[in-house]
């Protein structure tokens, strides 16, 4: 495990330093509180810290401070390092952020034993951390299709939305509806609806550009969201995606299976809300449907 050692006392660092490194820590030790700071502010910024408290530049209280200012949600474990042992002192250092305290002469086993109890309190900050990134993952994935879900893509046609309003420019929303879905579950099964969705997903996915977003809307219905309008460009895309399914038959449970898709496209008018926007792309989806299916409208 990284830890810094921030000391300006060079006898005190050297000891600290032989210690660590004897104990196994990867040891980045500096002598004021200036390069402390930069090195707890980096990416790769070690999750243990001793910092001293009396040090030029910025005091380890300083330092302590500012950390707890920055609400990271993976903050360092940091122990205090100071021959100051007044009971006002110790709470003044664990008021500042600190989380362990440790007295100048320190004894070498008791600070090893804070040390642990430091990576275990680091150690479990991040599984929590990672766990509570999973779930957040979770709520915003659609599980069949590993795409976006419906309230992930609708989250993100707000904040493109929000985007082209204070840009002043456009962006094109499109409701895609997978034809006759209900003879594929009928005849093949479920499984292999499954199947034809979940490719229907990666076919698409691999067509669009970088910036432009699928998302699962309902059942057999995918929203797409093309933020950065270019006009022309967007329809040429949308018939790219319409022709990406029907070119090539599916293959599922050793089936040929030809797919087909309907979508209703709609530009932002630069006013419409995003109900609104959803309505005029499904008013366009049921006049592609109507019109025979495998085809795309635009809502005019
Ligand atoms: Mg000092």
């Amino acid at each position: 495990m990284k830890i810094l050692v921030a000391e300006d006392d060079l006898t005190t660092r050297s000891v600290l330093k032989a210690v660590l490194t004897k104990w196994g820590y990867d040891v980045e030790a500096v002598e004021d509180g200036a390069e402390a700071w930069a090195c707890l502010l980096r990416e790769d910024a070690p999750k243990l810290a001793i910092l001293d408290w009396m040090m030029p530049g910025m005091d380890g209280v300083e330092i302590c401070r500012g950390l707890r200012a920055k609400d990271d949600p993976l903050p360092p474990y940091i122990i205090l390092l100071t021959g100051r042992g007044k009971r006002e002192d110790i709470v003044e250092g664990l008021h500042s952020g600190a989380n362990d305290y440790i007295l100048k002469p320190f004894d070498n086993e008791e600070l090893r034993a804070r040390l642990l109890v430091g990576g275990r309190m680091v150690e479990l900050q991040d599984k929590l951390y990672q766990a509570v990134e999973q779930q957040k993952k979770l709520a915003l994935t659609d599980s069949l299709t590993g795409i976006p879900n419906r309230r992930a893509i609708l989250e993100h046609l707000e904040t493109e939305l929000a985007r082209a309003s204070r840009k002043g420019s456009s962006l094109w929303a499109a409701v895609l509806d997978v034809d006759h879905f209900k003879q594929v579950n009928d005849r093949y099964g479920h499984l292999v609806g499954d199947a034809v969705l979940k490719e229907c997903a990666e076919r698409i996915g691999r067509s669009i550009r970088r910036y432009d977003s699928i998302g699962r809307y309902g059942g057999e219905e995918f929203l797409l969201v093309f933020p950065r309008s270019d006009g022309d460009l967007e329809i040429q895309a949308l018939e790219r995606i319409r022709e990406i399914i029907s070119e090539e038959d599916f293959v599922a449970a050793g089936q040929r299976i030809r797919i087909t898709v309907s979508l209703g496209a709609v530009r932002w008018n630069g006013a419409d809300t995003i109900d609104e926007i959803i309505r005029r792309a499904d008013d366009a989806l049921y006049l592609a449907k109507k019109k025979g299916r495998n085809r795309i409208e635009y809502f005019e």
